[in-house]
């Protein structure tokens, strides 16, 4: 069998040659030879394969910012990778080129070791492993070998993800030491479910499970317009995260530009603006507007004193103004993780 088959982490065999999907809270049902939704699980003989372990479409250095973290080790590099497929349908995906096409061994980066993968985050120079591009829960095996590996070569781990995982999956994640997540809010219950197949509420309650587990959690809504852009969907969003995950939660409100299905032009600029208010107005500490590169929306103020203390552009520190997560000007506390051992944040 090719290295990248895997017989499932997550499943429920049953009766008649069939078998559940456990990964992600679609939770399908397969019959003997049937690919699951998202085309990288399969029933072989009455039990589910992955067919992505290990199997990447793209790999490159990122900065933490790119993610974006922008409240988990800001100035780091993380060794980011994805893999192919998707669990959600959403048709203005900006990934689409991986995230829509079935798992190719033939194509992009090939099939990689999770000790392969420590070892060339260790020789990029990276501080990190993240899991991005498409959704990296269909990475979910590979993953839980990658991560006690990782942080046993003090390196980071994170998730960029739609976070559709069922809880089971949650929990095999954190125990195996999953450090930060950046969870896509991507609109509000109706618009999930119309353009990604999805339900809204597993979404926030997942995001709060990660947050209750200790795993430093980032929202992200990319604001689309006709999609997810009025203020009363701005709102619901942004009171929700105060609601679930709290004030200090930070809310990436990012522009978007046209791909794959979606021919809307992108967001005006004052939408992102209205976006960054609203959510402040709802109460978050820290709104950040995203693609948007040398706006002001990207740098992060005291919320008490209102100090400048860290300026980005895109995905550059300009002048970190922190060495500990205590305001140098008034001494509120920052929920911002600095690498022990390091000035944080380093330009
Ligand atoms: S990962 Fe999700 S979409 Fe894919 S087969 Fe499993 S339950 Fe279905
Ligand atoms: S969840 Fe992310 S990767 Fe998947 S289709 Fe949507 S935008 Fe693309």
């Amino acid at each position: 069998m090719e290295p990248w088959v895997r017989e499932g982490l997550l499943q429920e065999k049953l009766p008649g040659g069939k078998a559940r999907c456990l990964t992600c809270a679609r939770r399908c049902l397969l019959a003997e030879g049937e690919k699951g939704f998202c085309k990288t699980r399969e029933n072989r003989g009455g039990k589910i394969f992955t067919l992505t372990y290990g199997l990447l479409s793209a790999v490159s250095a990122n900065p933490m910012e790119k993610k974006p973290f922008y409240h988990l080790y800001p100035g780091d590099f993380a060794l980011t990778c994805g893999t192919w497929s998707c669990n959600f349908t959403c048709p203005w995906c900006q990934n689409w080129e991986i995230s829509k096409r079935p798992p190719d061994p033939d194509q992009g980066f090939g099939y990689v070791p999770p000790e392969d993968f420590v070892r060339m985050a260790k020789e990029e120079g990276c501080q990190g492993v993240s899991l991005s591009f498409n959704e990296p829960t269909l990475l979910l095996e590979w993953a839980v070998e990658l991560f006690p590996l990782a942080k046993k070569a003090g390196l980071h781990t994170t998730f960029v993800t739609n976070g559709y995982m069922t809880e089971e999956a949650l929990e095999v994640l954190v125990a195996a030491g999953l450090d930060g997540a950046n969870v896509d809010w991507k609109g509000g219950p109706a618009a999930v479910q119309k353009f990604c197949g999805a339900n809204f509420q597993v979404v926030v309650k997942n995001s709060r499970i990660l947050k209750d587990h200790g795993v430093h959690v980032e929202i992200t809504t990319l604001i689309i317009p006709g999609v997810n852009d009025d203020e009363g969907t701005l709102r619901f969003l942004a009171e929700r995260i105060v609601e679930e995950l709290g004030s200090a939660t930070p809310w990436h409100v990012t522009r978007y530009f046209p791909a794959h299905q979606f021919r809307t032009p992108p967001t005006p600029i004052s939408v992102l603006e209205r976006a960054k208010e609203i959510g402040e107005e709802a109460g978050l500490h820290f709104v950040y507007v995203g693609n948007v590169p040398g706006h002001p929306g990207q740098n992060t103020y005291c919320p008490s004193c209102k100090a400048l203390l860290i300026e980005r552009d895109g995905l550059s520190l300009l002048s970190p103004h922190i060495q500990a997560n205590v305001c140098p000007r008034c001494q509120e506390g920052l929920p911002i993780h600095l690498r022990p051992g390091k000035r944080n944040p380093l330009p």
